[in-house]
């Protein structure tokens, strides 16, 4: 981000203004780990702030300080529209294409507000006044981190934020496990630990905090795998059906597909879960090394994300999916066999 940005911004934040915070759709433990950390740093400073997420997300997140302020758009556009139309800044967290907001998209494209990005994804449109984007980092929570140490604000980070934003950081790293986890990642880390954030407390909250159903369906799930050996690939699906049987909640699916790469020689894995209500098949898909699922996403199934993380989705039936799937896989045998 450049210094004239951090100039305006600083300025721009020195009166008290009324703020929307916007994750991406399907927010995950960065989106709205990173969301509510600035949240509360900019209601602290007196700005009238407001999460609005495009939709609701996951229950292991719903203890965060400050969940249950988040305003969920699907249903309640009214009031939302409102809020971003009266506003006098927007945040756009961890996201790099306005398609991103889903059904937000109209009210934002027309909002006057100045719009501040803050991403790690790579190739960010330019549709922000200001754009603080960087595909090294680890999360948008660390991100934030930086952000508010560019504001020289660090000295503001309250017990709260530094629990929301180790939380973003530890769930985008897979618990700092990722590439992306570098000796910067740990500093920034040590110093929430510092600043209060409760680490041991955090896991559990996320990963100690399985229904039942849910761990039957990841039983279901790792029934359902698949794998290519020759093309070391490793696929999983979940069909609408066994969702019901298991009462899905959202966020239930959550970290699935990473037990196709635990196999070992697997390097690309992918789930496949059907929505029937959106008429579509949700894919996510995770690489090990240099094949980029971002890339292989945004080529064939309408997404993207990240070199080792990625979305994406297909509106043909499962079986058409899969075979879809199955084709185009051996056009990357260089890439995928040994
Ligand atoms: P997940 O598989 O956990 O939903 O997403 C993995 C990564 O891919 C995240 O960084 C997420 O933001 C990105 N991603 C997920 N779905 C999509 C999509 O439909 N389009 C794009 N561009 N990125 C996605
Ligand atoms: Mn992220």
């Amino acid at each position: 981000m450049i210094e004239q940005s951090i100039l305006e911004i600083t300025s721009a934040l020195s009166q008290s203004n009324r703020i929307v915070i916007v994750p991406h759709k399907g927010p995950d433990g960065d989106a709205i780990g990173s969301s509510l950390g600035l949240y509360h740093f900019l209601k602290e400073k007196g700005h009238e702030t407001t999460v609005i997420a495009p939709n609701d997300f996951p229950q292991f997140l719903k203890w965060l300080p400050g969940s249950e302020e988040i305003q969920i758009y699907e249903g309640n556009k009214e009031a939302c529209d409102r809020l971003i139309q009266d506003a006098d800044i927007i945040f756009t967290l961890d996201f790099n294409m306005l398609e991103r907001a889903g059904d937000m998209v109209e009210p934002l494209s027309q909002a006057e507000a100045t719009f501040i990005m803050i991403d790690h994804h790579p190739e960010p449109s330019d549709y922000a006044d200001h754009t603080y984007s960087d595909a090294s980092l680890s999360s948008t929570c660390q991100m934030v981190y930086k952000f508010l140490q560019k504001l020289r604000a660090l000295k503001y980070i309250t017990p709260e934020i530094a629990t929301c934003l180790y939380t973003g950081i530890m769930t985008d790293t897979g618990s700092f496990r990722y590439r992306a986890t570098t000796g910067d990642t740990h500093r920034v880390i040590a110093d929430l630990i510092d600043k209060g954030a409760d680490n041991n407390t955090i896991h559990s909250n996320v990963f100690d905090s399985f229904s039942k159903n849910r761990i039957q369906l990841l039983g279901v799930a790792l029934q359902n795998l698949h794998v290519n050996k020759d093309l070391r690939t490793a696929y999983i699906t979940l069909s609408q059906e066994e969702l019901d049987r298991y009462n899905f909640q959202k966020g239930d699916t959550e970290g699935f597909v990473n037990y196709g790469l635990a196999i070992e020689g697997i390097i690309f894995a992918v789930i496949f879960i059907e929505h029937k209500a959106d008429g579509m098949i949700k894919m996510s898909l995770r690489s090990k090394g240099n094949f980029s699922v971002n890339k292989f996403a945004r080529a064939h199934f309408n997404g993207g994300g990240h070199l080792n993380a990625a979305g994406g989705r297909s509106e043909l039936s499962m079986e058409d999916t899969i075979t879809k799937f199955n084709t185009i896989l051996p056009q990357y045998k260089e890439e995928l066999s040994l």
